[in-house]
């Protein structure tokens, strides 16, 4: 961590010192963005139930946050268990969570997962991230998920959003998720892990959009390096 010369294409930064740049845009944002009420995976947090937040999560991908809220609803008014999501037929839980997207397969990874609990893990969902990485369909994006949102560990979890920033402003330089989470461990002060993912989903649907971002209404564009953003708004 240190003084970095300019690589992108924000003028205004000469010089650039990571560690002061972190915050000031960590705090800035954390004013902006009312992420403890506006994520569903935030509002969960209140009550964690470690199976509700990996179902969610699981059906989140590829999903609008208003539409995963719905649909994981509607699921749970039916089926709020292993158990429970095992013994529905396939065709009735595809139904349950068509509007998710996906809902073919995302329904067979739901009854898969659901099976494993019950058969290796006493129908309970594990706190250890080895355990979940080894049921397939868990992803290390979901099990960061988990781990910070219903058991309150300090994990990162890093989703498109979460990856795209932090090169673009120039805290890292990685090609994938995984990669990200490593670099944001090392420079990320503690204090902000427990925000982050939900901040910077929020900062990345409505501000920092993938193809277009909206600089000119960005609250941290005077720190931006804007690596990489050939067209902005
Ligand atoms: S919206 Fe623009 S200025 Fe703001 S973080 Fe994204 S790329 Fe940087």
């Amino acid at each position: 961590m240190g003084y970095l010369e300019v690589g992108g294409s924000n003028p205004s930064l000469a010089i650039f010192n990571m560690a002061k740049n972190i915050s000031k845009v960590m705090d800035i944002l954390g004013e902006h963005f009312d992420y403890e009420e506006r994520t569903t995976l935030n509002r969960m947090r209140k009550k964690p139930d470690a199976f509700k937040i990996l179902i969610s999560c699981l059906l989140s991908l590829r999903a609008r946050d208003e539409n995963t809220e719905k649909v994981s609803k509607a699921l749970f008014a039916v089926a709020d268990s292993p158990e429970k999501i095992v013994s529905l037929k396939i065709e009735e839980l595809e139904k349950i969570i068509f509007s998710s997207g996906h809902y073919h397969k995302k329904a067979r990874i739901l009854q898969h997962v659901s099976q494993v609990l019950i058969d290796d893990f006493d129908s309970k969902v594990p706190d250890a991230k080895d355990d979940l990485l080894s049921i397939k369909g868990i992803g290390p994006k979901t099990a960061n998920i988990v781990l910070a949102f219903a058991f309150g560990k300090e994990v990162l979890p890093i989703d498109t959003h979460c990856h795209r920033i932090p090169n673009r402003l120039g805290w890292v330089k990685t090609k994938t998720p995984e990669k990200t989470e490593k670099e944001l461990e090392k420079i990320l002060p503690k204090k902000y892990w427990r925000g982050f993912n939900g901040i910077f989903v929020l900062f990345g649907r409505e501000i920092c959009q993938p193809v277009s971002p909206w600089c000119s209404k960005c609250p941290v564009r005077e720190l931006c390096r804007r690596v990489g953003v050939g067209r902005f708004r």
